[in-house]
């Protein structure tokens, strides 16, 4: 289904990164797995790819928050790997607090991660996609956006604004045959989720979390063909958790 295309996955090392990558591979794509700290976690995971689906993989190492490091980053994929077809714009992080009690810098941090990182990784591989007159751009955003959930004002701002940033990339885009949408999932089984499960699921209409697998499916799909007519949408992937927000 992706043959011959290459998909750059940031936060690939850990999570919904890495089922993103995998099954981007198991589609047929090329991969960069793209980390922060985690690179013997994002090694393991390219050595998995190359074995079990035999399609190239790289892992590089980038502070998503860096602009300089995003450039660098796309001008090495494209070296090994002659240029990127796929963005998953998926590293992020949270800082939760009452807003009351947020420090400026878990405000900063969070946004510069999650909002800023996807902006920098959409400019950096942008020529890249106008001069092939293709490209997906798929956003992790969060049903923290659309709910304003309570004690994450940092990250509900920054996942709000990574929406945004998928809507006015999807119009400015659009006629350079480039298609930019939004994922947002609900309670996904990671690390980021980890002590939180059990206060969340009652409230969940499907009464379970999600699996990375889950995210990745939808993924695979804003990747395909199947999905060339749909650009700046934002879809839900969340047992409910976010109906009618
Ligand atoms: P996770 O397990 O905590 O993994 C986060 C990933 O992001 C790691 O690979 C990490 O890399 C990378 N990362 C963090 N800061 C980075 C930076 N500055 N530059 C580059 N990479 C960075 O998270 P997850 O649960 O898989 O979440 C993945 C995405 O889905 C995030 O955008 C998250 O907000 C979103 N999401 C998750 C859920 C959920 O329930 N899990 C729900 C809605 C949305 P290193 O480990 O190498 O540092």
């Amino acid at each position: 289904m992706l043959n011959g295309k290459t998909a750059l996955i940031t936060g690939a090392s850990r999570g919904i990164g890495v089922a993103i990558a995998k099954a981007m591979a198991e589609a047929g794509a090329d991969v960069a797995v793209v980390f922060n700290s985690g690179s013997e976690k994002a090694e393991a995971v390219c050595s998995e790819i190359k074995e079990k689906y035999g399609v190239k993989a790289f892992y590089y190492q980038c502070n998503v928050a860096d602009s300089a490091q995003c450039a660098e980053l796309v001008k090495k994929v494209t070296t090994d790997l002659g240029g990127v077809d796929i963005l998953v714009n998926n590293a992020g992080i949270t800082k939760d607090n009452l807003l009351l009690s947020m420090s400026e810098e878990d405000f900063d941090a969070v946004i510069n991660t999650n909002l800023k990182g996807s902006f920098n990784m959409i400019k950096a591989c942008g020529r890249n996609f106008i001069r092939k007159k293709y490209g997906k751009i798929i956003n992790i955003s969060s049903v923290s956006a659309l709910l304003g959930t309570a004690g994450q004002c940092n990250y509900a701002a920054s996942k709000a604004g990574v929406i945004a940033l998928t809507k006015a990339t999807a119009r400015e885009l659009a006629a350079r045959n480039i298609n930019c949408n939004a994922i947002a999932p609900g309670f996904i089984s990671t690390d980021m989720t980890a002590e939180l499960e059990d206060k969340y699921i009652s409230s969940i209409p499907l009464k379970r979390a999600g699996a990375p697998e889950d995210v990745a499916a939808l993924a695979v799909f804003l990747a395909s063909k199947a999905s060339d007519y749909i650009t700046g949408e934002v879809i839900r992937i969340d047992g409910g958790l976010a109906i009618g927000g």
